[in-house]
């Protein structure tokens, strides 16, 4: 029976429905909520509050299909790729789950049950490894599923025991192999159930999660003991296929063939170029869904992890003999195939090529750069009669340039040079150890214990804030104080309070939280910032003023109605930028981050040049006539499927529930939003971009201002034009010819001073001749003048030293608080006198430095008030000589 992975995937989540289990969505590739984790890696990722007790799904059994990365962090397949049949960077993990509902009996009978009933592995080609003690395992797998004893295998604590991180939900597990057959993997007759190669190929893993580890490596049993499996869906597929490698499925066959086409090479033809081909194919599916779910490439963390996977496929790529960027066009298949299921890759597609395009343009001009700095050191290798490249250099190449050590070595033979591996391999490792080392999680706040405590117990809050409300009655549910759970918040507290219904909004989504207050009998309580740190979980956060606030009191809530406004407006204009902004610029403007507050908004998106000044305009007017259109701002709860159906416009961290909310404006935007917004575009006034810059590669920033700061904005340069206008005695529209014809005056007006300068300085090299002296049989000029610009004190210099033919000349000149010198020696004493000498030696006398040439010199000094004793002593030096 040959089915498809599509197919595949759908027959496991439909049997385990069939069994009772929600069908629960993929999350992304980006942990939510878990700072400390590179990727998701298992299906159990998502669940793993559930499986600490701390969140209420509203279900006990789950399935799903879940997209997992394991190219860094503690799972990291990324140097099997291409060489194995069966590891990947990306990969789709099937799975069911239970918290705290059915156990291993349950989980054993089912896993057998779709393998053997549903897509009919025969039984004999199946094995299954257990953890050494767990009998009960071995009695399920023995007594009730009639597994022969010799292929129940009891294994370690290293393959059998299974832990998320260091951290975290664990337990013992038990894996279903499937053998392939003699022949198939090292092929060795000697290889066994213990062989790590592809032969017998591990499918599926069944965890019996029954402990939370903490740091110390303690195992604490949880409440309820669950279960959390997980299926390779790219390996179900080549079993059930009959094929004995992943990348011989129907889920790599388009990818396969166009790599195929756009090298010219043929796939199974030569193992070399075999390997290459599959690391592209594997690598394909791995960009595009990292860079659909929000992932840049850059040096560090995840976005460091996407840049080594790129350039590690662009690199085979080019030992395929492609020579232009290809990956962009990959993706674009991968999408093609996998929109079906992922449908938010459809409206991404635009997005996702640009930036892996734009990753591989880099990339080859890096390879270029590369390619130079290795001629540069062959050629000084040789020229030293060497001839081994240093691991040093071998590691940068690979590393800052992406080059594969193989390339290198090609491009080296003909230098008959040869490579020191082993420093290489040092050069890795230290680079491993940095690796390890340097991710410290995300940075984003893991959401607090108690806060996960107070809601797991049911408590939640609903927001009736929309359609304008900010004023309402509710009860208080739970009370925190310096983060705890408390009965009471009394007069000078801090407090977080939460209620059953509130019409304050959480700060999320970028939008600022409510100010105001709560008040009741007695109780006044001022609300300084409102979060929202769990879906459906809002806390106001303030100070107690008067009365005492209990878990169940009656308080009437307030909200903050002119800030509310300004934020609903700031948020309103978010969105209407977004439109603009790809109205102008492509559709390739995806949000990557925004700020909304009573103040302003801030909106960070993906684009990959600098935004000119006339495109600002066009996407300042086009904003601005979306909200002179005073479009009705329409809201929908709907599905999620049926809202990116659409074509909605989501935000890259899939925080949305199975309902979202969508945001509509006129026929240009629509967005997911759960934020308070105005009624119509109009109440907006006016948006008013005030900054463009670049936070990131590939990602810009605007700052904007609307309504009354929009204004206010306006108002502000308009006096500043209007007091430059002031200045210059013109009306604020001549401002600018006037201010360009005055410059050039000015321009004109100091060339003509330096002229003047000139003559006036001839004249005075005149009158100062007569102030020479001789001292010691030469003829000397020391006198003070008031020229203050080095450069004319130094013309002025040179015109004296022409008149004088023979002799010495030393100029002071003092300005405010500072002291210049200058020396000057005719050519006939050189050798005799040195201007230099002499600079050096008078400046200390100003509270100066100096020195220079034989013939002239200069000095800077801050003593003005010194000057005069610098001249005596001049005679003093001379006549020492
Ligand atoms: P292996 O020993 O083959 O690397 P694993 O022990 O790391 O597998 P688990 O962590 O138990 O695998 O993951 C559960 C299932 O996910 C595996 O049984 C397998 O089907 C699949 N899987 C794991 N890693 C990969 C990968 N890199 N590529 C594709 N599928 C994988
Ligand atoms: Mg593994």
């Amino acid at each position: 029976m040959v089915k498809t992975g599509d197919a595949i995937r759908e027959s496991f989540i439909k049997f385990f429905e069939s069994k009772g289990h929600t069908r629960v969505a993929s999350s992304a590739l980006i942990p939510k909520d878990d700072p400390t984790l590179l990727f998701t890696n298992a299906g159990m990722v998502q669940f793993k509050n559930a499986f600490l007790g701390l969140e209420n799904r509203g279900y006990t059994r789950a399935v799903s299909c879940q997209k997992c990365a394991r190219a860094g962090g503690k799972h990291n397949d990324l140097e099997n790729v291409g060489i194995t049949a069966r590891h990947h960077t990306f990969f789709e993990m099937l799975g069911n789950f239970s918290f705290g509902d059915y156990f291993k009996e349950e989980a054993i009978a089912w896993a057998w049950e779709y393998l053997i009933d549903v897509v009919k592995l025969p039984k004999e080609k199946l094995w299954v490894t257990i953890y050494e003690n767990d009998d009960e395992a071995f009695k399920i797998w023995h007594e009730k599923m009639e597994v022969p004893e010799d292929r129940i295998i009891r294994m370690g604590e290293k393959s059998n025991f299974w832990m998320m991180g260091e951290t975290g939900p664990c337990g013992p597990c038990s894996e279903i192999l499937y053998d392939q057959g003699e022949g198939t993997g090292c092929g060795r007759p000697e290889c066994d159930i213990y062989c790590d190669c592809d032969r017998h190929l591990e499918i599926w893993n069944n965890v019996f999660t029954q402990f939370d580890r903490d740091e110390t490596g303690k195992l604490t049993p949880l409440p309820n003991p669950n279960i959390d499996t997980g299926m390779g869906l790219e390996r179900l597929t080549a079993v059930i296929q009959g094929v004995k490698s992943n990348y011989d499925t129907d889920l790599f066959a388009p990818i396969i063939r166009f790599v195929e086409k756009t090298s010219g090479k043929t796939y199974g033809k030569n193992a070399e170029s075999d390997i290459s081909i599959r690391v592209i194919a594997d690598h394909s599916r791995a960009v595009t869904f990292l860079v659909g779910d929000g992932i840049m490439p850059s040096n560090e963390g995840r976005g460091y992890v996407l840049r080594r996977i790129l350039r590690r496929a662009a690199r085979h790529g080019k030992m395929l003999g492609i020579n232009k960027p290809f990956l962009n066009e990959a993706a674009m298949v991968v999408i093609d195939m996998m929109k079906y299921t992922y449908p938010d890759l459809a409206d991404k597609a635009s997005y996702i090529t640009k930036v892996i395009l734009n990753e591989e343009q880099r990339f080859m001009e890096t390879l270029d750069a590369g390619l130079r700095i290795l001629q540069e050191e062959t050629a000084a290798l040789k020229k030293t009669g060497k001839s081994a490249l240093p691991g040093v250099l071998i590691f940068k190449l690979y590393d800052t340039f992406g080059f594969p050590t193989d390339l290198t070595a090609d491009i080296v033979k003909k230098d008959n040079l040869s490579l020191d591996m082993e420093g290489f391999e040092a050069e890795m490792e230290r680079q491993r150890e940095r690796a390890r080392g340097a991710w410290k999680g995300s940075g984003e706040e893991a959401v607090a214990e108690c806060y996960l405590k107070v809601s797991s117990s049911g408590i939640a809050s609903e927001f009736c804030g929309y359609e304008g409300v900010t004023k309402d009655e509710a009860t208080v549910t739970a009370i925190l104080v310096d983060g705890k759970p408390a009965e009471v918040a009394c007069v000078g507290q801090k407090a977080e309070i939460v209620l059953d219904t509130t019409p304050f909004y959480g700060e999320s989504g970028g939008q600022a939280g409510d100010t105001g207050y709560l008040e009741g009998a007695g109780i006044n309580f001022t609300v300084e910032d409102t979060k929202k740190p769990i879906d459906k979980f809002i806390v106001h956060k303030g100070v107690v003023h008067a009365g005492e606030i209990k878990i169940g009191a009656k308080v009437r809530l307030v909200v903050d109605q002119e800030r509310r406004k300004s934020i609903a407006a700031n948020h309103s204009g978010t969105h209407i930028l977004q439109a603009a902004l790809k109205a102008v610029l492509g559709d390739h403007v995806k949000q990557s981050g925004s700020l909304v507050n009573a103040q302003h908004l801030r909106f960070d998106f993906t684009h990959f040049s600098k935004i000119t000044d006339e495109e600002l305009q066009r996407v300042e007017t086009i904003a601005n006539d979306m909200i002179r259109k005073n479009l009705t701002v329409q809201t929908e709860i709907c599905a999620l499927e049926d809202a990116l159906k659409t074509g909605a416009t989501a935000v890259f961290d899939e925080k949305y529930g199975a309902t979202v909310r969508i945001v509509k404006m006129g026929e240009m935007s629509m967005e997911l939003c759960g934020g308070t917004h105005v009624t119509q575009t109009g109440d907006i006034g006016l948006l008013k971009i005030v900054h463009e810059s670049a936070i990131a590669a590939g990602v810009r920033r605007l700052d904007a201002v609307t309504g009354k700061e929009a204004l206010l904005h306006v108002q502000k340069m308009e006096e500043e034009l209007k007091r430059t206008a002031g200045l210059f005695k013109a009306s604020p529209l001549e401002v600018y010819d006037r201010a360009e014809k005055l410059l050039k005056q000015a321009h004109e007006m100091e060339k003509d001073i330096e002229s003047l300068k000139g003559k006036l300085a001839a004249k005075d090299s005149g009158d100062l001749m007569n102030q020479m002296k001789e001292i010691g049989g030469v003829k000397v000029l020391a006198t003070e003048v008031s020229i203050t610009d080095a450069k004319t004190l130094r013309d002025f210099g040179d015109k004296l030293r022409d008149k004088m033919e023979s002799g010495i000349i030393l100029l002071g000149s003092k300005a405010d608080d500072k002291v210049l010198l200058l020396c000057m020696v005719t050519k006939d004493l050189a050798g005799k006198y040195h201007a230099g000498n002499i600079i050096k030696e008078l400046a200390p006398f100003v509270g100066g430095k100096g020195g220079g040439r034989p013939d002239m010199a200069q000095a800077g000094g801050t003593q003005p008030e010194n000057l005069s004793k610098v001249f005596p002593a001049l005679e003093k030096l001379l006549t020492k000589q």
